[in-house]
């Protein structure tokens, strides 16, 4: 069933349901007041009766006196101790014997004579002969029970004309919750069918679900554009850079090819170059798998560790590598971090510094509200306007040179990456001539905490 009939028949039902629920409720109220006030009129009419008959010597005219005491309608009936009747006076002798019921321990009981309610009290009396009788008032309701019936067709017309104003209402809160659900889903369709990331139409008012709704759609419709223009814009950047050295392996190996293996120096310097190319590519090939890896948050494994475990164990394993000199300095602390990729990002660092400077690397670490590591360089530095794109995706400032240094240009986007995983950030300071700075600052609790 469509969300719009299912929204219409439930308002619509639900909305009938209180309705019939509440009318039910004040119909039976209205009949329990009508009662009560008709029995405290018959029980003064009682009262007043009885007053009258307690000043009576004999039993001797007695009924003339309570014919002017029988209820509208009505009936008194007395009846002796061994319920034998004594005296029934009837309001209208044309009709049948009014019937009656009387329960015990009720104020009041009301029976159904002829199809309309009937109400029976009793009082017990000292009758003029001293004997105790048991007298009976019995009133027919016509008024209460004519009122009630129209009542009743009231609130029945009422029902029905409601339902009239229910639906339209339920139509509107329809058109409220579905159009903007279904403008969402056409432009969603739209979107699927022309590969597209076409936006809604944002209201300008934007508190309430629907508005949330059509921001967030917004917002994923950028981010998955943002998303599919990196992912282009990194495939035709990685096809190109791969370009290169796959040319240069291909030309070495026609040269191999024409001028067949008889000459040594031709032979030495294409297998130099094919070897270098390739291991060149195979680099690149690590770093690509590295970022597309840096995307899956879900596979961080954080873990407490101490700053000097940490860094002095990637200091050692890079002094040992590289033979450069590498200074460790700062506060010793516990923190909790993905391990392994912050020592991936650590290493980054220190391999660009190392292959940018010639002097000596210093580490340093503090302790503050964040955990704050900086790696030093004092080498060639970065010029002004490289600072912004260094963290690109296959950015190098000099390339050239940069093939010599064995550089792709995807060493520090694969930092940042991988910075921001970590939920931190990673910020460079950097003069030319004077060395570069790199700041990771990270949350001492980890991702999330
Ligand atoms: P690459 O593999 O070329 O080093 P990166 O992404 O690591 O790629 O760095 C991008 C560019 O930023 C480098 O080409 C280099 O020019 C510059 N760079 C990075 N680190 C440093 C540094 N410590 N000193 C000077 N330049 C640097």
């Amino acid at each position: 069933m469509k969300l719009q009939t299912r929204i219409n028949l439930l308002s619509t039902v639900l909305t009938l349901f209180i309705f019939i629920i509440s009318f039910t409720s004040i119909y039976y109220l209205y009949k329990y007041l009508a009662y009560d006030t008709e029995y405290h009129r018959l029980q003064m009419d009682g009262d007043e009766m009885l007053a009258a008959i307690s000043e009576l010597d004999s039993a001797a005219n007695i009924d003339t006196l309570l014919r002017s005491y029988i209820p509208q309608n009505g009936m008194i009936y007395i009846k002796d101790e061994n319920n034998e009747a004594i005296l029934r006076l009837q309001a209208t002798m044309t009709v049948n014997k009014m019937d009656y019921a009387i329960e015990e321990g009720t104020r009041y009981t009301v029976s159904k004579w002829e199809g309309e309610p009937v109400m029976a009290i009793r009082y017990p009396m000292v009758w003029p002969d001293q004997s105790v009788v048991d007298v009976h008032l019995v009133q027919p309701l016509q008024e209460v029970s004519d009122n009630m019936a129209i009542l009743k067709w009231i609130l029945i017309l009422i029902t029905l004309l409601a339902i009239i104003p229910i639906y339209l209402a339920s139509q509107l809160l329809v058109r409220l919750i579905v159009l903007p659900i279904q403008r969402l889903t056409s432009t969603m369709r739209q979107n699927i069918a022309q590969s597209r990331y076409d936006k809604l139409d944002a209201p300008a008012d934007k508190k309430g679900e629907i508005a949330e709704m059509t921001y967030t759609y917004n917002s994923l419709m950028d981010k998955l554009e943002d998303s599919y223009n990196k992912q282009q814009q990194f495939v035709g950047n990685a096809s190109h850079e791969l370009k290169t050295p796959l040319t240069i392996i291909e030309s070495y190996a026609m040269l191999l090819k024409r001028r067949g293996f008889k000459n040594e120096e031709i032979n030495r310097e294409a297998l130099e170059a094919i070897t270098s190319q390739t291991a060149q590519m195979k680099v690149m090939m690590e770093q690509m798998l590295e970022l597309a890896k840096a995307s899956e948050t879900l596979q961080l494994k954080q873990e407490p560790i101490s700053t000097t475990e940490l860094l002095s164990g990637i200091i050692d394993s890079f002094q040992k590598a590289y033979k450069r000199k590498v200074n460790l300095q700062g506060d010793a602390f516990m923190f909790t971090t993905d391990v392994s990729k912050l020592r991936q990002l650590i290493f980054i660092l220190l391999d660009n510094a190392r292959k940018y400077s010639e002097e000596e690397i210093n580490v340093s670490v503090m302790n503050g509200k964040e955990v704050t590591i900086q790696v030093r360089d004092y080498g060639t530095g970065i010029k002004e306007e490289d600072i912004p794109y260094i963290f690109d995706r296959f950015y190098r400032v000099n390339k050239d040179r940069n093939r010599q240094t064995g550089g792709t240009g995807l060493g520090l986007a694969i930092a940042k990456d991988f910075a921001e995983l970590l939920g931190g950030s990673i910020t460079v300071q950097s003069k030319i001539g004077e060395g570069t700075i790199f700041t990771i600052t990270l949350p001492k609790g980890g991702r999330d905490a």
